[in-house]
């Protein structure tokens, strides 16, 4: 029995957490829409047509468990209405997966058609129901299975052909990346054909590559191929040549993420290495595909749009860098198998031919006539995939890399005036060196000018395509630096173009010795102009953006402007949710693992963390930048510029002035582990600049605040001249009393914040370079376990409003991360 990612039992549905492959195979139970919901948000059922199998089967699940069959609804109309709302329920955990709204749209016919027959029943509707999400399962597995049939035997004929195989007709067959039961609802497409040679007894063995750099070869095939009990062998993808050099390969069958209708494939990165490989070495060479992936719109491989990977695939192992920072990296997805070097393309629907008479091109389009696909409605199984792929593949928009810079910007001819004439362009330099963990960002340098090139991609950066993220951030983040450029020009780049269709801002470029000040304190420097630059910036942009400034009504347009709800929810979900439970994503020393436990088995800090987080969600008070920590600015001994404000909404002013507060507390506390692993003189200086840094930031953005509200005017509608002015009836001892209670109550909101934010760093999926980087382990754990005990401090602040002034959070500060 193959390896199913989702099992499936009336009354009952499981699925395979693929993130944990290799190291474990954990079923989950999924006895709600809600967990499975859940699981297919967090990617722990991910690929195509998986998607839409598992939406359909959790509402099976569902109505045969929760809802008895049926019978615990008292009106068809009563199981008519929970169908519908749960299936768009469903829907909502993927939007964009075409093959779950067509699961949903599918289930509800169904459920129409039940409900209208004559004499129908509630459970007779929730039956057919069932039955009709129980057939997506099957069809997926059939469709995987009638590939596996017509290419085992193309695979043999082929290999006979070519005088390849042993005497006793079994073949040794070389497969790449992961194609199996964990990227459809089970069996698989290029491992189906595998299985299917195996179960024919025609395996002799299976060769899977590592599928550098991301390994889902080693991570998942040669785990399924265990699993299953196939002989098979794991090689590094760089020992394909020597295998098939040495006649122990019979042919080559691996996937594809796009067909086009030459028959140029594009599949994982390496395909097209393998297919050289075996046209040199003789081997057949197919390509199994889903019919779904065909894609007549392209004439030719060269059309297909090529994406790039996170750099840190190959810079990185599992969150440590093995690279030397510096080192460029070139990390292309996918590549393009070209048609010459193809043997046979394998679908459910049957084997694609080469066009008669030439071998350099297949039939792509006359094989979809054939078969109806270029008009009829694809089928459920598989269409999610084709979507998926095609937003990796065929984007409408263009991603930049360091070799098309140029080009781009001699299309637009203000831009290229400022880097240099035309006939200069062969000698600009862009280099790319986006080292935040969301998106890329180039430079260019000419002999005119430089620039600041930055593009959001569909995805998180460091992660990749399976953790989608909004472009809109682009739009989010140019309208930030618009908006804080007239408040606090000096300490803003300045935007130059932006690229709404593309999500590409063009910015002044800041060029050293101008450095993320993050980058500075690490190297131990001090900043003395910052405090008062970041404190300017904060002042004007929060104050200018509320309704301390602004009439109600333009603020509320504002509000509306700025909603982001996906960068919040990534906010909400990795500084207030995943730190106080177990969560996949939380990273921590594993020495301070009782330390975490305790702080999520704390009751008070689930309190204070809901508390604020309510208050994070609730309070629309300004515009924030979102995002504000040391290595969201740029400084250098006399200018201070705030850049990335992507996760820029309406929230509460103390989460802005708390990022910064708190990670300069995370400095502080890594400072002492810095000189207790080397005891220097600087950075015993830079404790001192830190406690005072953050004194001044506290006061002088108090001072530069309430200058601010009581000079200008009191034109906002929070804090009225009529009600507040020196003619009102209680003159300005209102406003008086108003701003002392304000600032009282955002002292404590800027503790509880900040205390999140140094929890985060220390037990969530993002630290801070500042502690990550102590090079002794002993003084890392040792300062991780005071910043996160001085974080809970600062957390349930919220709760106990303890620490009353800047002079006595500073005293605590100093003791806690010194003791
Ligand atoms: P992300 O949103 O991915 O975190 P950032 O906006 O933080 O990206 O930029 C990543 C890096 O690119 C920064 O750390 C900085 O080194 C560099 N960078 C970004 N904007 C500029 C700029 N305007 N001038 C110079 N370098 C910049
Ligand atoms: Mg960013």
């Amino acid at each position: 029995m193959a390896l199913q990612a989702i099992k499936y039992e009336t009354g009952s549905l499981q699925l395979l957490d693929q993130r944990l492959l290799p190291f474990d195979s954990i079923y989950l139970d999924v006895p709600t829409p809600q967990i499975a919901w859940i699981h297919i948000k967090d990617m722990v059922v991910r690929g195509a047509p998986a998607i839409g199998v598992t939406g359909a089967l959790a509402l099976a699940v569902d109505l045969t468990n929760n809802k008895s069959r049926g019978s615990s609804f008292s009106s068809v109309q009563e199981a008519v209405s929970y169908i519908f709302e749960t299936l768009d329920y469903l829907v909502t955990s993927r939007p964009t997966a075409v093959n779950l709204a067509d699961s949903a749209l599918k289930l509800k016919a169904v459920t129409n058609e039940a409900a209208s027959k004559q004499g129908s029943t509630a459970v007779s509707v929730v039956e057919a129901v069932v039955a009709a999400a129980e057939t997506f399962l099957e069809a997926d597995i059939a469709a995987n299975r009638a590939m596996g049939a017509y290419g085992a035997k193309a695979l043999l004929e082929a290999s006979q052909a070519a005088g390849k195989g042993l005497g006793s007709g079994r073949l040794r067959v070389l497969t790449h990346c992961n194609t199996g039961s964990l990227a459809t609802a089970g069996f698989g497409t290029a491992l189906g054909v595998i299985r299917a040679l195996h179960e024919q007894g025609k395996l002799e063995h299976a060769f899977c590559t590592e599928t550098r750099p991301y390994n889902q070869g080693a991570r998942l095939t040669a785990f399924e191929l265990l699993h299953d009990g196939l002989p098979s062998t794991l090689i590094c993808d760089s020992a394909a040549a020597s295998l098939m050099g040495s006649g122990q390969v019979d042919a080559v069958v691996v996937g594809a993420d796009r067909v086009v209708a030459n028959g140029d494939s594009a599949n994982k990165i390496g395909t097209y290495a393998l297919s050289i490989l075996a046209s040199y070495h003789k081997v057949p060479f197919f390509i199994a595909a889903p019919s779904t992936t065909l894609d007549p719109g392209l004439q030719n491989g060269s059309q297909i749009v090529i994406e790039q990977r996170p750099s840190e695939e190959m810079t990185h192992f599992r969150g440590q860098r093995v690279v030397k920072e510096g080192v460029q990296v070139w990390n292309p997805s996918f590549d393009v198998a070209p048609a010459a070097l193809i043997t046979g393309i394998i679908t459910e629907k049957g084997l694609i031919h080469k066009q008669p008479g030439d071998a350099s091109e297949f039939a792509v389009r006359d094989f979809m006539l054939q078969n109806g696909l270029l008009t009829a409605e694809a089928s459920v199984s598989g269409k999610e995939e084709a979507s998926t792929t095609s937003s990796q593949l065929k984007r409408d928009f263009l991603q930049l890399f360091t070799e098309t810079v140029h080009a781009y910007i001699l299309q637009i001819p203000m831009l290229q005036q400022l880097v240099g004439p035309v006939s200069t362009a062969s000698t600009w330099k862009v280099r790319e060196v986006g080292d935040g963990n969301i998106n890329f960002v180039y430079i260019v340098e000419g002999p005119a000018g430089s620039l600041c090139i930055k593009q959001s991609l569909p995805f998180v950066r460091c992660v990749g395509d399976s953790w989608p993220l909004t472009q809109d951030r682009s739009r989010i983040e140019v309208q930030g630096l618009v908006e804080a450029a007239k408040h606090a020009p000096r300490h803003t780049p300045k935007v130059h173009h932006f690229d709404s269709k593309n999500a590409i801002i063009v910015m002044q470029y800041l060029a050293p010795p101008f450095i993320i000040l993050r980058r500075g304190l690490i190297e131990g420097k001090v900043y003395n102009s910052f405090a008062e630059h970041i404190t300017e910036y904060m002042a004007c942009t929060l104050f200018n953006t509320s309704t301390f400034k602004l009439d109600a009504d333009s603020y509320r347009a504002n509000v509306v402007k700025y909603v982001n709800s996906e960068m919040c929810l990534l906010t909400e979900k990795v500084i207030f949710a995943e730190p106080y439970i177990k969560a996949s994503n939380n990273r921590y020393s594993p020495q301070i693992e009782d330390q975490v436990q305790q702080l999520q088995h704390d009751a008070q800090a689930k309190v204070a963390i809901s508390i604020l987080k309510d208050k994070f969600m609730h309070q629309t008070e300004a515009l924030l930048h979102g995002d504000l920590h040391t290595g969201s600015i740029m400084v250098t001994e006399s200018e201070t510029y705030v850049i990335d404000p992507e996760f820029g909404f309406y929230g509460p002013i103390a989460f802005d002035v708390a990022k910064i507060v708190g990670e300069l507390l995370l400095t502080l506390f890594a400072s002492y582990g810095q000189e207790m692993a080397t005891p220097e003189i600087s950075r015993k200086q830079q404790q001192v600049w830190i406690l005072s840094t953050i004194t001044t930031i506290w006061n002088s953005f108090v001072s530069k605040f309430q200058k601010l509200w009581s000079s200008t005017g009191l034109t906002g509608d929070s804090y009225p001249i009529a009600v507040h002015g020196p003619d009102a009836p209680a003159g300005s001892s209102s406003l008086q009393a108003c701003q002392q209670a304000y600032f009282e109550r955002l002292f404590q909101d800027v503790l509880g914040f900040a205390g999140a934010i140094m929890i985060r760093r220390i037990v969530g999926i993002s630290h801070v370079a500042d502690i990550d980087e102590i090079a002794d382990v002993q003084a890392r754990v040792s300062c991780e376990r005071r910043a996160l005990a001085f974080g809970k401090v600062l957390l349930i602040q919220i709760l106990q409003q303890s620490i009353q002034s800047i002079e006595a959070l500073i005293s605590e500060a100093e003791n806690a991360a010194n003791n």
